[in-house]
């Protein structure tokens, strides 16, 4: 059987033009046509994050510039703010990278409470905080304006912001809210396959960095600066997931960003009012619920696996059965990407078939 289209939260599903794109021949990566690649990059991601700083590419999944930004950034101690798989998880990372951390804990399918952020950042002693803006694994959006607000009336402290599973699909102000570190990887929203993430850090973030004394090599913010000057990365980048990331920039600029917000928005209504017909509960509160994919609670007695398992035996579509801690209790549908109203509606006919 074909290889199911993929509605799960990441990686998502990838466009034909994309893989041909990718499938172009090889160019070296020191030399003016990369060069013009990586330049051509550029007004696109600057444009998808608000931001006029250069947005640096980098050869790894999301997590690495997560890590990253923890050692060139958190010198004393940093605060993460933590409500889901993702997020909890950073305060792992912080730890394993021997920084001193206090996390603000939220319960999962919660978004978290700048008033909280300002308590917690009131002790003092904090120099970054790490937030994810879109929890995927419980489908929470949580106020990104609100939290850089409080962050931000604390000048000496770093913000830290994922947008792995919102980048492309929302309007995101880096410039304007004062973010330190916007960090995406392609496989989400951008439709790419994965083994790239794109950030952008500030003039603040780059000053910072250069004190940070084992900030390493590969995730050296100083060294994606200077590269960055000459269009270039500092080693060997994925050049055909570069590429892709061109094609998706093109696709994305034709469309018009409004029109592809709008696009999410509808998409992610036809699931909310598919839900809402079946009796599903969101497991995010109104107000807080993601435009890239939906959570929701495994009603009592219904066989979620064997509704996800029908759902590709019979109409090779793929949906998620939960992530973490949540997994089997909750399930996710993806919306994010090149999907549709008219794809988004063959995965609700196909699931009304298997519900029927
Ligand atoms: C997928 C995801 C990550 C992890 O990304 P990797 O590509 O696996 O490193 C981090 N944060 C969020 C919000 C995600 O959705």
């Amino acid at each position: 059987m074909a290889t199911p289209k993929l509605f799960i939260p990441g990686p998502i599903d990838v466009s034909p033009a994309t893989y041909t794109a990718m499938s172009r021949p090889m160019i070296g990566h020191r030399g003016s046509e990369f060069e013009a690649l990586y330049a051509s990059t550029q007004p696109g991601l600057q444009q998808l994050a608000g931001t006029q700083r250069p947005v640096f590419l980098s050869t790894s999944s999301a997590w690495g510039v997560m890590e990253a930004a923890l050692r060139n950034l958190a010198r004393n101690k940093v605060l993460t703010l933590c409500n889901g798989a993702f997020s909890d998880k950073w305060f792992d990372v912080a730890k394993k990278c021997g920084k001193e951390a206090d996390k603000i804990q939220a319960e999962w399918g919660q978004p978290i409470d700048p008033e909280l952020v300002r308590a917690k950042l009131s002790e003092g002693g904090y120099d970054a905080v790490t937030f994810i803006h879109n929890e995927t694994s419980t489908g929470v959006m949580s106020d990104l304006a609100a939290i850089a607000k409080v962050v931000k009336s604390f000048p000496d402290v770093m913000l830290i912001v994922d947008t792995v599973s919102s980048f492309s699909a929302v309007p995101l102000a880096m410039d304007d809210l004062g973010i330190d570190v916007l960090l995406a990887g392609v496989q989400k929203a951008m439709a790419l396959p994965p083994g790239l993430a794109v950030f952008a850090i500030s003039e603040a973030a780059l000053e910072r960095a250069k004190s940070a004394k084992d900030r390493g090599y590969y995730f050296d913010f100083v060294e994606f600066e200077k590269n960055a000057a000459a269009n270039n990365t500092p080693s060997t980048p994925a050049i055909s997931l570069i590429f892709g990331l061109q094609n998706m920039l093109e696709n994305i600029a034709s469309e018009g960003l409004p029109q592809r917000f709008a696009r999410h928005l509808q998409n992610n209504q036809m699931i909310h009012d598919w839900a809402a017909r079946h009796g599903f509960q969101h497991f995010a509160p109104e107000g807080y619920r993601s435009v890239t994919l939906s959570c929701f609670h495994t009603p009592e007695g219904f066989d979620q696996g064997a509704f996800i398992k029908a759902l590709k035996t019979k109409h090779n579509f793929l949906i998620n059965g939960g992530y973490g801690k949540i997994k089997g209790i909750t399930f996710r549908i993806s919306n994010m990407g090149n999907e549709t109203p008219a794809t988004m509606q063959e995965l609700i006919d196909a699931m009304n078939d298997v519900l029927a």
